[in-house]
């Protein structure tokens, strides 16, 4: 399967849209073009206490235009001190001189690469990490009192890595971190090795789906494991500070059975294991990565107070991270899905119609501004909580308009051809036109839905079944 993958998945841009442009409209930043980077190996050496990050990242390319230059996402706080590249079946590539300048690591080759090469770069790096100033906060590497997370959304990764940064370009990971004792590293993927030597640690794990960059995550501090699900399931865990074992039992209590009904309605869970991580710190909200999430100790009160999260972040693994974007103007349907798998669950687990929850939210949507385009929000507004909710809205609108049978089998199909690739918001309209003419509804409603929905401000109508 991963053959295959790396394959079908990797050797081209996936999006069916053309590029927008030379740059991304939503982040500013300006795209590296010319290339795909296929997989990320990453070395690094973590220091706890001083804060201190230094590594090796090697990254292996091949290129679709012909480069004599090039360039990646890496953050000023991180300095390049050399790059030494390898080229393939015969062809020399060789470096002639490089430099960092506004967020980008710009490399210069001795020869223009030919069209359609393979090489790599292992690029040698160090500095005091830290997160990246961005209209969506601080995001990326942070120290944390004893260890540090890494939330990247959307502009993050280049804080600890140099890279492709954009959503649609996904890749393999290989993530080593060599780290003091007695702290815990935490990273996508399966764990390979661990071995001490000393006072450290060096943990290697393996990503072996393609992942995008702003979902790789490293978490490290002094936190014990719990196991969360049956034998023979997938895997659960949690990482938690030991003081936090207790109520962090209590809180994720549901978290298998949460996987096992997503996995009935969306198809089988995307990854190798789910992790969720609970830091010391206290975090303003929770947040994805790819096979992980990440909770701040204020959301651990044994409770159950945040039950609503918990079913919302391990949603992602479906809509977000297995089907990723193309670009973030698409933000809706990772932040849409996951709302209404909030709603799914209270109505599997509580007997509470999913139907009521889209009441209660669109009664609150009403008496908001209607001046945002949820196909297209901005910049400013793509976190907007109107987002989420009249995506989930827009999705429970769409279960009404096919039935539950048909919607569910149609929602199943979605997810299965978007798998460990990216999607848009055309791959769900076809899957929804396809079960829509099954059921002999005219595929002009299904337009008028759409429209109605996700490209004008006012709220339409509340879904109600076909007279
Ligand atoms: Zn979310």
């Amino acid at each position: 399967m991963l053959g295959n993958i790396f394959h079908t998945m990797n050797n081209r841009r996936l999006r069916s849209t053309p590029i927008p442009g030379t740059r991304d409209d939503y982040t500013g930043i300006d795209f590296n073009l010319g290339f795909h980077v296929r997989s990320y190996h990453l070395d690094i050496n973590y220091r706890v206490g001083p804060n201190n990050l230094s590594g090796i990242a090697t990254l292996h390319l091949d290129n679709w235009k012909p480069l004599a230059s090039m360039t990646l996402d890496l953050a000023p706080s991180m300095r390049v001190t050399r790059i030494t590249a390898q080229g393939s079946a015969g062809h020399t590539v060789k470096v002639a001189r490089f430099r960092q300048s506004g967020g980008k690591l710009r490399i210069t080759f001795a020869q223009e690469i030919p069209v359609d090469s393979e090489f790599s770069l292992a690029i040698r790096y160090a500095g005091t990490p830290r997160p990246i100033r961005s209209p969506w906060g601080d995001i990326g590497w942070e120290e944390l009192e004893n260890g540090a997370l890494v939330a990247s959304q959307p502009i993050g990764a280049p804080s600890w890595f140099p890279c492709d940064d954009t959503p649609d370009e996904k890749a393999l990971y290989e993530i080593v971190v060599t780290t003091d004792n007695p702290h815990v590293v935490a990273v996508n993927g399966s764990l390979v090795s661990k071995k001490t030597a000393g006072s450290c640690t060096t943990w290697h794990y393996r990503v072996g789906h393609p992942m995008a960059s702003y979902l790789a995550t490293v978490q490290i501090g002094e936190y014990i494991q719990l196991g969360l699900s049956a034998p023979g399931d997938i895997p659960v865990r949690a990482w938690v500070p030991a003081e936090l074992r207790e109520s962090a039992r209590e809180e994720f209590a549901d978290q298998a059975r949460m996987l096992a009904l997503y996995t009935e309605l969306f198809g089988p869970y995307p990854f190798n294991s789910y992790s969720v991580i609970v830091t010391e710190d206290e975090l303003e909200i929770p947040l994805e990565a790819q096979g992980l999430s990440v909770f701040g100790s204020n959301h651990i009160q044994g409770d159950r107070t945040w039950e609503r999260l918990i079913a919302h972040e391990l949603s992602h693994q479906w809509f977000g991270n297995s089907l990723g974007l193309a670009q973030w103007n698409d933000i809706w349907l990772n932040e849409g899905f996951a709302c209404y798998s909030e709603w799914l669950w209270f109505e599997h687990s509580a007997g509470r119609p999913a139907d009521d929850s889209a009441r209660e939210h669109y009664d609150e949507l009403a008496a908001e501004p209607q001046d945002l385009i949820i196909s297209d929000p901005g910049p400013r507004d793509m976190f907007d909580d109107r987002v989420y909710k009249r995506g989930a809205l827009t999705v429970h609108a769409l279960r009404v308009l096919l039935g539950d049978a048909p919607f569910f089998r149609m929602l199943r199909r979605y997810v299965a051809a978007g798998a460990h690739s990216v999607v848009e918001p055309v791959d769900l309209k076809r899957e929804v036109l396809l079960e829509a003419a099954t059921l002999e509804i005219p595929e002009q409603e299904v337009k008028d839905l759409w429209r109605a929905w996700l490209h004008q401000p006012e709220l339409p109508r509340f879904p109600e079944p076909r007279g």
